[in-house]
Order: structure tokens, then C-alpha cells, then sequence
């Protein structure tokens, strides 16, 4: 991908952590910035759309998709198949977008072996019982697959290290302007800068009078 302008981002939390809520937020209030839609072998919830949450597909659909090498990366989460399709991200960052992955620890770190710029983002719940109601609160599943979800949970924060940076989701408004100002710090650094406006440095620069 030699003429990528896009930066790529990972976010990971554990569930129930506000990460999808955070995301879309921060998609309404900033531009050129996309997120990345998964391609997943669990079933759709109410709600979901086929295409918007995830492309759903069974599990030969799945492994075809592996076998052609098109996942940037894919791991096993929750007893289910989750990928990211390569093809895709690339010809968003390719057009200049930064794109954000929302994917879990394993897929994070297989991001970050493959491409080390990119910067990763965790986003922490305020409390082990903040996270416990929100994960109940949702109403959808058994309380077998709540407990199976908080210990899924604690250990995908066990990993929260291994990010560039951290995010504490307590309050909505504050988290949501801590992963804005990421992104714009991100923006201001000297690489990326020089990358989106060449020309303009190239012009600031040309009118440098010559040395005698
Ligand atoms: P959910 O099924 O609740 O939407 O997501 C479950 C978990 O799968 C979340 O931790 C989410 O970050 C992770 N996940 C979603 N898409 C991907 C993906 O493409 N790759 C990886 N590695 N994890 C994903």
C-alpha cells in the first residue's frame, strides 16, 4: 500500500465497555474517518443489519475468505469467527481515510505485528460493577452467557496494556472527547502532515531565498 494517506486504528474493549456507542459518536462529529465492517459467523441480534454491523456469513463462507488469504486479520471470539477483510481497509486508507477497527486483543495484535504505525486505542468501564450492570442491562442474553461474558471480559481488559492508548468510559461526553483528540493529535503529527498537505509544504518551502 505505498500511497496510503489513511491512518489505521484499533479500538478494543471489553463488551459492554460503551465502544460501539463511543465509535459511532466520534463518526458523527469528525470527517474522513470510517470504520471497518467485520465479517462475522455468529448470528445477527434484533437490530442488526446484514452489511452495517457485520457481513454475516456461515462458516464454509468463512474459511473461503481465509483460504484466499483476504483477512487482514481473524480470530475466534466468543466460540465464533470474526475477520477483517484486507481488501477493504486498504482502499479507504488508500483514498486518504483513517479507519478504525473495532476488533478484540488477538486481532489487535496481529494488526500491529503486520503494520506498526498503526495506533491502538482501549477503552476501560469505570467499574468492575458499572461493567456487571451494563452487560446485564442489555437484556438479551441468559444470565450462563453473562457470566460467560464478564469472564470473557476481564480477560480482554488483562490486555489493555499492550494499546497505545487508554480511554475510561465513565463519562459518555469526556470519553468521547478524550478518543477525539487522539485521532487530532494523530492528525498533527509531522509524518501525517507531510503526507496529506505535500503540496502545501512543498510551496511554503520553495520560497526560501537562496543562500549566498
Ligand atoms: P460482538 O459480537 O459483541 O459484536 O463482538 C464481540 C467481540 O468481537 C468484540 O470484542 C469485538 O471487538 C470483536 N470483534 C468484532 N469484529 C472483529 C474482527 O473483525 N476481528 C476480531 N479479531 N475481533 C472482532
Amino acid at each position: 500500500m505505498p500511497h496510503e494517506s489513511g491512518q489505521l486504528y484499533v479500538v478494543s474493549a471489553p463488551s459492554g465497555a460503551g465502544k460501539t456507542s463511543l465509535v459511532s459518536a466520534l463518526l458523527k462529529d469528525m470527517d474522513h474517518i470510517g470504520v471497518s465492517v467485520s465479517h462475522t459467523t455468529r448470528t445477527m441480534r434484533p437490530g442488526e443489519e446484514d452489511g452495517v454491523n457485520y457481513h454475516f456469513v456461515d462458516e464454509p463462507a468463512f474459511q473461503a475468505m481465509i483460504d484466499r488469504g483476504e483477512f487482514f486479520e481473524h480470530a475466534w471470539v466468543f466460540d465464533r469467527h470474526y475477520g477483517t477483510s484486507r481488501p477493504a481497509v486498504a482502499a479507504r486508507l488508500a483514498e486518504g481515510e483513517d479507519v478504525i477497527l473495532e476488533i478484540d486483543w488477538q486481532g489487535a495484535r496481529q494488526i500491529r505485528e503486520q503494520r506498526p504505525a498503526t495506533r491502538s486505542i482501549f477503552i476501560l468501564p469505570p467499574s468492575f460493577n458499572a461493567l456487571r450492570t451494563r452487560l446485564s442491562g442489555r437484556g438479551q442474553d441468559d444470565d450462563a452467557t453473562i457470566a460467560r461474558r464478564m469472564k470473557d471480559a476481564v480477560s480482554e481488559m488483562s490486555h489493555f496494556n499492550e494499546y497505545d492508548y487508554v480511554v475510561i468510559n465513565d463519562d459518555f461526553e469526556v470519553a468521547l472527547a478524550e478518543l477525539k483528540s487522539i485521532i487530532q493529535g494523530e492528525r498533527c503529527r509531522s509524518e501525517r502532515v507531510q503526507l496529506r498537505h505535500s503540496a502545501l509544504l512543498e510551496d511554503l518551502l520553495s520560497h526560501m531565498p537562496p543562500v549566498e
